[in-house]
């Protein structure tokens, strides 16, 4: 996936889709329940994780403190040295987070090398199936410029919303 090619035309598309999600979180549509795993499918058909890792590239997940001692268990170092290796504590949120990026699990084939523990955050991302959608629209509103698939996501949800 042509990455610089993606921020250029969601750069230009940013305020539309936002423009969309405002709209839709004042009058969410009684066939939301439907739109959602349509609009869900149809972005998954679009884009492909391995081809993309703009996340990984780009954007640090939260550690939960669970996160923290699965994955420092799995490659056997104690939590502390895992924190002091790759973490801050970001003052405002209080979360730990990466201290640089691309994260530092990233391989050079786009794949995780910590995928079956990876953080919670990250197995989660990009929050599509989350209920209700209206807490997850703000996330949407930001990561239509970050994310292939958010962006798709929300285009697919508008064009059905115009039908
Ligand atoms: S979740 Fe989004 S940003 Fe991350 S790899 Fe998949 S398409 Fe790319
Ligand atoms: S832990 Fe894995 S999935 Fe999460 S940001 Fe790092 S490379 Fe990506």
């Amino acid at each position: 996936m042509d990455l610089d090619a993606f921020r250029i035309k969601a750069g230009k598309e940013k305020d539309e889709l936002v423009a969309f999600l405002n709209e839709l979180e004042e009058q969410l549509p009684a066939s939301l329940p439907e739109m959602l795993p349509k609009a869900d499918m149809a972005a998954w058909n679009e884009v492909q994780c391995l081809d993309c890792a703009n996340c990984c590239k780009t954007m640090t997940p939260s550690f939960t403190h669970d996160d923290i001692i699965r994955i420092a268990t799995h490659l056997r170092m104690k939590p502390a040295t895992f924190k002091e290796k790759w973490l801050k504590l970001e003052p405002r949120s209080g979360h730990w987070v990466n201290t640089t990026q691309p994260c530092q699990f990233l391989l050079a084939d786009n794949k995780c090398s910590i995928y079956e523990v990876r953080p919670a955050d990250c197995a989660e991302f990009p929050h599509h199936d989350k209920q209700p959608l209206n807490e997850y629209i703000d996330t949407f509103k930001k990561n239509v410029v970050h994310c292939p698939a958010t962006n798709a996501f929300v285009r697919k949800m508008r064009e059905m919303w115009e039908l």
